[in-house]
């Protein structure tokens, strides 16, 4: 067999693979005779990988497999009767109560072919927009972000950027854990250009150790700190004036109220809740620099006030022209190896396919391509929504592919609950073991990396390839293929396809349809919509937008180079926080004064673990490193919690209505007023619930992402 070119499953980097059959080098199983290498020749780690992509096909050693639809009782079903039964549900469920009873829960692991016939069954065929993903607890405050001001949902920039910029500035992101390969090529270009690193961070992470400046600001203080910085370059006269007034709005307003933050720097730096000589060195290190590249990842993301921040950093990139160039510029770090392929086709409740949102015009294109009669009107729930229906009971059937929200959502023993009671649960799942897949009334084997073969979008816009090397275990099919006869057996048409390629080609035309009928957005796969079979089987990593055959294969690729955006104007939006300073940063002050004596618990992960450890929680090489749910926390707060090192801790929630138990782990890199907590842990591989347990479902107003981040809990010895 010829070696195999694929992409990492595990994170938004989107690493390439070489998979070569060796008889001789046995990784997996006496069956599986293969090694696993980084491909030299992708333009995403050029060989490079890290010890989670590195110990991939180890992944596939799960104790149990999935190999055919079943029942919860356990008993077998044939395909076809599975899936006439999902039909006949879902039918019957939309018929006596409404087409928004029914919703589906998609994943950042789903390859951009299953998102599309997800989207395109939901939003076109069952008339609701009630489909969103896991994708919504990782990136979409950038997204919201990213839509209000550059008018639509795309990254400017590279990752050639990272080795262009003199200043590189992360912002809520650890990326030596959560992109370790990304972080290797920002270490390499610290040594060869001597480029500036600078880290926003509350802790001392991994990352920050390796900063020229780390700056420990006051959990939910960024808001703060942009704010007064784009201020501070309106004071210090480094406004890019020109790239202001002809390329952007809204600077007046934005200014006006950023000016009253900088004017005093001594107060400003109490309420960030660093020294005055650090933020004037950043500050100055910022508006000193040509090109300043900001990244963000879930730090950010994963707050209350998410977008207004992510909005602010974009504010300062926009008043120094810092948009689309070489080097500068704004980047969201996104956390899945195809959050941004979902997004692409609609995976968010809150858009349709193609970079479209709910206009009548946009509705009207989108019916006629999919020759549907009428799409979704209206946006349909986020993911915390979409839970809340559930259990109240408004949502009475639901069908979750590839990830687990009995632990990755907030509140989750609400979610447990708002499942167990629910009449009708379907689960796409390569394993019956996760907390999720337990609670299905019908459970279907869904093919998962190695077996299944299509497309993924890394941080960066490059569409890559996964394929599969091994044949499917059992019956485990792709999720595209249940999806589509599901819809078949409700009587719709459109959904017969024959394989991954025909899809990609239909969702390539659509949005080669949408760029016709909208110029000004930049989202375009034209160049791909009539790709054959063979040209879509050797589809090189090629970045989007992608207008002809001829840019198949091109990287380094930037958008607004040209300072023309997607709004109606085509200038890029400033956007004003719409709560003040002071008041995005009250909670956790409250926090802090409450009594009982409460802390702030952060959500956060293991260096080698991978979300709720489905992948990764029995490869004992990763789980070595942390092998228990641990709350690390720094050593002054042991006495007033009357906790001690080592011992079990319980961690209580603000409203007392739920907890959960780890191992006290002392850590003095951490704020005297935060614990971190990894996010992993569930019943699946522990005694213990997992931490989202103890943190509460509230979420940014406007991305509707929940603020996992620096929740208030109580601490008690268990
Ligand atoms: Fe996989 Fe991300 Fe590691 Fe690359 S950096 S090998 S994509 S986990």
């Amino acid at each position: 067999m010829a070696d195999i070119q694929s992409s990492c499953a595990y994170c938004g980097v989107g690493c390439g693979l070489t998979i070569s059959h060796n008889a001789s080098q046995i990784q997996v199983a006496p069956n599986l005779p293969f090694s696993l290498k980084g491909d030299s020749s992708h333009p995403a780690n050029f060989g490079h990988l890290c010890a989670k992509g590195d110990k991939l096909l180890l992944s596939l050693n799960q104790p149990n497999t999935l190999r055919y639809p079943k029942l919860r009782s356990g008993k077998p079903l044939e395909w076809d009767v599975a899936t006439q039964l999902i039909a006949d549900k879902f039918q019957q469920t939309i018929k006596q109560y409404g087409p928004d009873s029914v919703a589906l829960y998609l994943s950042g692991q789903l390859l951009t072919e299953d998102y599309y016939v997800a989207n395109k069954f939901a939003k076109g065929y069952l008339k609701n927009a009630n489909v969103d993903t896991n994708s919504r607890l990782c990136m979409s405050s950038a997204v919201s972000a990213m839509q209000r001001a550059f008018g639509e949902d795309v990254v400017p920039g590279c990752y050639q950027d990272f080795e262009q910029a003199e200043v590189i500035v992360l912002i809520g992101a650890n990326t030596a854990w959560t992109h370790p390969v990304l972080f290797q090529r920002i270490l390499a270009a610290k040594q060869t250009n001597g480029c500036k690193l600078v880290v926003i961070d509350p802790i001392c992470t991994a990352t920050a150790k390796q900063a020229d400046l780390h700056l420990a600001v006051s959990p939910g203080a960024d808001l703060s700190l942009f704010v007064g910085l784009l201020g501070y370059l309106a004071d210090n006269h480094c406004l890019n004036q020109e790239y202001i007034q002809h390329h952007t709005e809204g600077f007046e307003t934005v200014v006006d109220n950023a000016q009253r933050v900088s004017g005093c720097l001594a107060a400003l730096a109490e309420t960030v809740g660093v020294s005055q000589v650090d933020l004037k060195a950043f500050y100055h290190l910022f508006s000193s620099s040509k090109k300043v590249l900001t990244a963000s990842c879930q730090g950010v993301n994963q707050s209350v006030i998410g977008t207004d921040t992510t909005n602010a950093i974009i504010n300062c990139h926009l008043a120094l022209g810092q948009i689309g160039q070489a080097g500068a510029g704004f980047f969201s770090l996104t956390g899945q190896p195809n959050a941004m392929g979902g997004r692409e086709v609609g995976g968010l409740a809150t858009q349709l396919a193609s970079h479209m949102g709910f206009s009548e015009q946009e509705q009207t294109l989108l019916a006629d391509f999919w020759q549907c009669g009428q799409v979704a009107t209206q946006p349909g729930l986020a993911a915390v929504e979409m839970f809340d229906a559930l259990a109240k009971g408004k949502i009475k059937a639901i069908w979750i592919l590839g990830t687990n929200p009995v632990v990755s959502l907030p509140e989750s023993d609400k979610v447990a609950k708002a499942l167990a009671d629910c009449p009708f649960v379907v689960v796409s799942e390569v394993s019956p073991d996760s907390d999720t897949a337990k609670l299905a009334d019908v459970l279907l084997p869904a093919q998962g990396w190695s077996e299944k073969c299509g497309t993924v979008t890394n941080s960066e816009r490059t569409i890559s390839r996964q394929r599969g090397f091994i044949a499917a275990k059992g019956q485990a099919k792709p999720d595209w293929w249940a999806l589509s006869q599901v819809a078949i057996n409700m009587g719709f048409s459109g959904f017969e396809y024959q394989d991954n390629a025909a899809i990609f080609s239909e969702f390539a035309l659509l949005s080669q349809t949408v760029k016709q009928a909208f110029p000004h957005k930049r989202f375009n796969l034209g160049g791909l919509a009539g790709l054959t079979k063979a040209q879509y089987d050797n589809l090189p990593p090629t970045q989007w937008p992608v207008a002809s055959q001829q840019q198949i294969g091109q990287q380094h690729q930037r958008v607004f180079t040209d300072a023309q955006f997607s709004t109606a104007s085509g200038k890029a939006q400033f956007i004003t926080p719409a709560k003040t300073v002071e008041g995005a940063n009250r909670h956790n002050v409250d926090s802090l004064q409450r009594k009982p004596l409460t802390v702030l618990l952060n959500s956060g992960r293991s260096r080698d673990q991978w979300h709720t450890m489905t992948r990764t929680g029995h490869i004992a090489s990763l789980r070595a490193n942390v092998p228990e749910p641990t709350l690390s926390l720094h050593s002054s707060l042991l006495k007033p919690f009357e906790l001690v090192a080592a011992g079990l801790v319980k961690i209580q929630s603000a409203t007392d209505s739920a907890f959960t138990l780890a191992r006290v782990v002392v850590d003095d890199d951490l704020p005297l007023n935060l614990a971190n907590m990894p996010m992993h842990w569930s019943q699946q591989f522990s005694l213990a619930n997992g931490v989202n347990q103890a943190i509460d479902s509230r979420f940014d107003p406007v991305s509707k992402q929940p603020g996992f981040k620096c929740q208030p809990v109580r601490l008690l010895p268990a």
